[in-house]
């Protein structure tokens, strides 16, 4: 990609509506445009990164058996009438079509995931079965705030398993909840962590948040220092003591990033989900859901990582892997070496950008600051003298002080494709 293409407005005048760090370098740096209150359009850059959280997600959904699937955004009343569910969800959006039939955005899936299950589930033998979809979700909230970390529309991972017996549930909810980890620490977070919570509107038992502690967010969270018992505000009482050991928790500000629910037989009962158990009779599936707002992390991850210039992604959510910057004027011998680079990485399968246009080395940058390729190349007339391509390191989770500074121009690919896998 040449930078000049990148269909990408930053607005480096008019962020002064953002209310916070993340959000100001979403904007200044392009990444997301609003469509509508608590609406966005996600650019080139931003789109690249939504995707990157994606691909990590979809890996490990996959590693603990769940099966994609893509369900409507749209649906009947009538799945929502049947779960009981129709008047009594706030964020419910519902409208009429021209014929006057009612319709809903769906705001969460059970009610369609069930659905689609009693298409299929006939006995125990099936289970267990985890099927999740990634996609836009639309709440009709009051407010909307600080970028995309709080929006009426946004993609959503959202994940259903179904089972036989409670035993069954907690061994995959405590899967899931390892599986979750490992997507958080992939994604880059550095102060994040599970906490108790009550279920609310989902119904069931037993529910973990995954909260990243940070002075913006919304939610309160308690944890023991003593014991490492984490809950939220709700399950822990006015004087903040440890329901556990009696200790003084320590409270902090937190971004919900993630949850998972243990749900009972909620839907699939108030449903008619049923199955034939081992001894021949009719039962209903015990359920757990799974949830991870897409877009809120990309929100989330700069709110925790970006600094003044601009994000600091790693290589798994990094827009682009490399930046490659010539100082030097079009018709400059460091252009045309710097384009070759450019050139050599993208036919090696290198997910490269390359500034191609005659600016300043200022300009320059300070938009490779906002795009924030962990690996940036330079060429430059006193490097070309020397054959070699200045090399610097934008990364959150590895230390790169012992990485090479410079590359012989004759390896700049291998060499390039080294620091990459380095930096994984
Ligand atoms: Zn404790």
């Amino acid at each position: 990609m040449l930078i000049q293409n990148l269909s990408v407005r930053r607005q480096f005048e008019e962020t002064g509506h953002a209310t916070t760090k993340g959000h100001k370098i979403a904007v200044k740096g392009g990444y997301i445009h609003q469509t509508f209150q608590g609406g966005y359009t996600y650019s080139p850059l931003g789109f690249r990164v939504l995707l990157n959280i994606e691909r990590i997600i979809r890996q490990e959904m996959n590693k603990i058996d769940g099966q994609e699937i893509l369900m409507p955004v749209v649906s009947g009343a009538d799945l929502w009438i049947e779960s009981g569910r129709y008047n009594t969800v706030d964020v419910l959006a519902k409208f009429k079509g021209r014929g006057g039939a009612d319709y809903v955005l769906n705001p969460t899936h059970e009610e369609i995931v069930v659905d689609y299950s009693r298409s299929f589930l006939e006995s125990y033998r099936q289970m267990p079965f985890m099927l999740y979809q990634i996609q836009t979700k639309f709440r009709d909230e009051l407010r909307a705030r600080a970028g995309v970390i709080r929006t009426r529309e946004f993609i959503m991972k959202d994940g259903y398993s179904f089972h036989s017996d409670q035993a069954d549930l907690e061994k995959y909810y405590a899967r899931a909840l390892d599986a979750y980890h490992k997507i958080f620490k992939r994604c880059g977070f550095q102060n994040f962590v599970h906490v108790i919570s009550p279920s609310g509107d989902m119904g069931g038992d037993i529910a973990h948040e995954f909260q990243l502690i940070h002075e913006t967010g919304e939610d309160t969270i308690y944890l023991c220092d003593a014991c490492g018992f984490n809950a939220n505000k709700e399950l822990v009482g006015e004087d903040a003591t440890c329901p556990k050991c009696g200790a003084k928790m320590r409270q902090e500000r937190a971004i919900e990033i993630g949850n998972i629910f243990q749900l009972g037989k909620k839907y699939s009962e108030s449903m008619g989900l049923a199955y034939t158990d081992a001894a021949g009779k009719q039962n209903h599936p015990i359920m757990g859901c799974y949830g991870i707002g897409v877009t809120r992390i990309l929100g989330a991850l700069l709110e925790e990582s970006a600094d003044d210039n601009g994000p600091v992604w790693n290589m798994e959510t990094a827009p682009f892997a490399v930046h490659v910057i010539a100082i030097s004027d079009k018709d400059g011998a460091a252009f045309t070496a710097a384009e070759k680079i450019y050139n050599d990485l993208t036919l090696a399968g290198v997910d490269a950008i390359f500034d191609g246009r005659d600016a300043r080395a200022g300009e320059k940058f300070a938009d490779a600051d906002l795009i924030a390729a962990p690996v940036r190349i330079i060429v430059s007339a006193k490097t070309l003298a020397d054959k070699m391509a200045e090399v610097k390191y934008r990364v959150n989770d590895r230390d790169t002080s012992g990485m090479k500074d410079s590359f012989p121009l004759a390896d700049v690919v291998s060499e390039t494709q080294k620091a990459i896998e380095l930096l994984k």
